[in-house]
Order: C-alpha cells, then sequence, then structure tokens
C-alpha cells in the first residue's frame, strides 16, 4: 500500500493566502498592519536562515517585521531590557525571540519575560499553562500546524489512538496536550520509553518528534495510520525525518514528508498567531 502524502507545502499557501487577506482586512479597518519583531542574537547560520524565512512570509502576507539583531556578546539583561521595551510597544503586535540564545543567556528567563499577549510562539510559561489547562491561548507554531495538518486531512481525533514520540516544552508536549484536547486517547514517548516500536503500533495517529534520523520503521507503523513526522535532520544524504518514510509509506494510510510537512506548516502558524495577537490587542 502506498500512503498518501500529506502536502504540508500546499496547505500552508492556502493558510498563507487566507491570512494575506484577513492581514489587508485588519489594516483597512485599524490604519496600520499587524507587526511582528523578530530578536536574534549571535550568528548561528542556522538561526539567520530561519529568521530570513519568517521575515520574508510575514512581508509577503503584509506583516510588518521588525528585525533585531544583536551580538553574541549581549548580555541576558540587554536582551531583557529589549525583550521588556518591545512588550511595551505599542506598534508591536508579535514578538519571537529566535532560539538557541548564546549560553551565557538562560533562554528560560528571556522567554519567560517576553509579554504572553505577544508570544506569537507560544512558550511562555503564561501560555504553556493555558494550554494545560485546555484554556484560549497563544498555542505554539509547530504543534498547531500538526492539528492543522490532521484537521485539514479530515482525521477523527475523537477517541483514536494517538502516540508522541518527544516530549520537549517545543513539540511533544504541546502537541499531546491538543490532541488530548481533541479527546484522542494518548501516549508520550521518550528517551527511556521501553519497546517504543511496539508502543507507536498501537497508533491510529503517530506524531514523530524527536530528532533522530529515520528512527522509526515500518515495525513502529499501524497499518492505516496517519503519520506525523516533525523531525528535521540533517544527513549526508540530505535531510531526514524520524521516520523512516519509503518504509512507512508501505504500511501507513497517510503521511507528511520531510522536507515539505510539517515545516512549512510552523511559518503558517506563526503568522496565524501574529494576526490573532494583533486582533486581540485592539
Ligand atoms: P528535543 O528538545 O531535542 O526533544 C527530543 C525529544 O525526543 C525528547 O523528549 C527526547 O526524550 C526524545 N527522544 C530522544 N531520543 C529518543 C529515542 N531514541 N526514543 C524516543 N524518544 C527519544 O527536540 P525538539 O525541539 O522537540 O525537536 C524534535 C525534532 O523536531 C527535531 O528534529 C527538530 O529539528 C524538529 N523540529 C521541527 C520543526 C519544524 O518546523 N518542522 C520545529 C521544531 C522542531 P527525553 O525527553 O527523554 O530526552
Amino acid at each position: 500500500m502506498a500512503a498518501r502524502i500529506i502536502d504540508g507545502k500546499a496547505v500552508a499557501a492556502s493558510i498563507r493566502a487566507r491570512v494575506a487577506e484577513e492581514v489587508s482586512a485588519f489594516e483597512a479597518e485599524h490604519g496600520r498592519a499587524p507587526a511582528l519583531a523578530t530578536v536574534l542574537v549571535g550568528d548561528d547560520p542556522a538561526s539567520h536562515v530561519y529568521v530570513g524565512g519568517k521575515r520574508k512570509a510575514c512581508e509577503e502576507v503584509g506583516i510588518r517585521s521588525l528585525h533585531h539583531e544583536l551580538p553574541a556578546e549581549t548580555s541576558e539583561n540587554e536582551l531583557l531590557e529589549l525583550v521588556g521595551e518591545l512588550g511595551l510597544a505599542r506598534d508591536v503586535d508579535g514578538i519571537l525571540v529566535q532560539l538557541p540564545v548564546p549560553e551565557s543567556i538562560d533562554p528560560d528567563r528571556v522567554v519567560a519575560a517576553i509579554d504572553p499577549a505577544k508570544d506569537v510562539d507560544g512558550l511562555t510559561p503564561v501560555n504553556a499553562g493555558l494550554l494545560a489547562h485546555g484554556m484560549p491561548g497563544l498555542v505554539s507554531c509547530t504543534p498547531a500546524g500538526v492539528m492543522e495538518l490532521l484537521d485539514r486531512e479530515g482525521v477523527e481525533l475523537e477517541g483514536a489512538e494517538a502516540v508522541v514520540v518527544g516530549r520537549s516544552k517545543l513539540v511533544g508536549v504541546p502537541v499531546a496536550r491538543l490532541l488530548l484536547g481533541a479527546n484522542a486517547t494518548v501516549t508520550s514517548c521518550h528517551s527511556r520509553t521501553r519497546d517504543l516500536a511496539a508502543i507507536c503500533r498501537r497508533a491510529d495517529v503517530l506524531v514523530a518528534a524527536v530528532g533522530s534520523p529515520e528512527l522509526l520503521g515500518a515495525d513502529a507503523i499501524k497499518p492505516g495510520a496517519v503519520v506525523i513526522d516533525v523531525g528535521v535532520n540533517r544527513t549526508d544524504d540530505g535531510l531526514r525525518g524520524d521516520v523512516d518514510f519509503e518504509a512507512a509509506s508501505e504500511v501507513a494510510a497517510a503521511i507528511t514528508p520531510v522536507p515539505g510537512g510539517v515545516g512549512p506548516m510552523t511559518i503558517a502558524m506563526l503568522l496565524v498567531n501574529t494576526l490573532a495577537a494583533a486582533r486581540a490587542r485592539v
């Protein structure tokens, strides 16, 4: 059986087109475009590429992009000061501090200093807490993108067995919470999980967010499962997910490719969150 390919690029493009229309309606109504402030500390090449992609995506849909680039020697206090100023700035709707920050800076302190109303990455303790309590807030972009893909695919989550591999604050934990909120029966796996493949094989919906190339093979896939591969791993053979795509495609009903699956959704959901933050502030 060849699985259906879940085309994250196409779904993301349709979301971006919708956001562009809504941004222009927002601007017509309020006399200004929503604005996202990006903060980049240091010279990590991958972070520069990621922030560049986010800024370009903003500009394409009419969201103003305000960029702050700080040297690697920036102190934690200086960064906290900037984050505080952006929190107070009337013309800033969203704040995104690109992680990782240099080792001399505690990322948790910086994230906690972001105004929760402008926390378009959904990473502050306030927004994580709202999600944990099943209350509305800004949800982090990659988990929101995973849920959007499942929704667009028409995947029935109520009562489904969902297995999430990975329990990071950024992806695994919020995805598991969102699946629970959608009334799936959720199992969270991590590096200490015994017999990972057997647990994954129970899943009607399998979400892999590990960071280990092709960790999950055909033996980890239930026939007819929907597989969402969040992993992005650079290998000598190019980008690979956490799932062995070729092998899993023979067993699953539907699967996201890497690249072109979850990745494009992350940026699309950042745009959605920035617009939502702007609307909530007027
Ligand atoms: P992370 O913070 O390193 O977390 C990885 C998780 O995987 C941890 O919970 C870890 O368990 C678990 N794990 C590690 N080895 C395992 C194993 N052998 N078996 C089962 N679980 C294992 O990573 P992350 O930030 O969540 O990112 C995960 C992946 O998603 C990465 O490849 C990252 O590049 C990708 N990602 C993609 C996007 C996108 O837009 N497409 C966005 C974010 C992240 P412990 O907790 O026990 O250590």
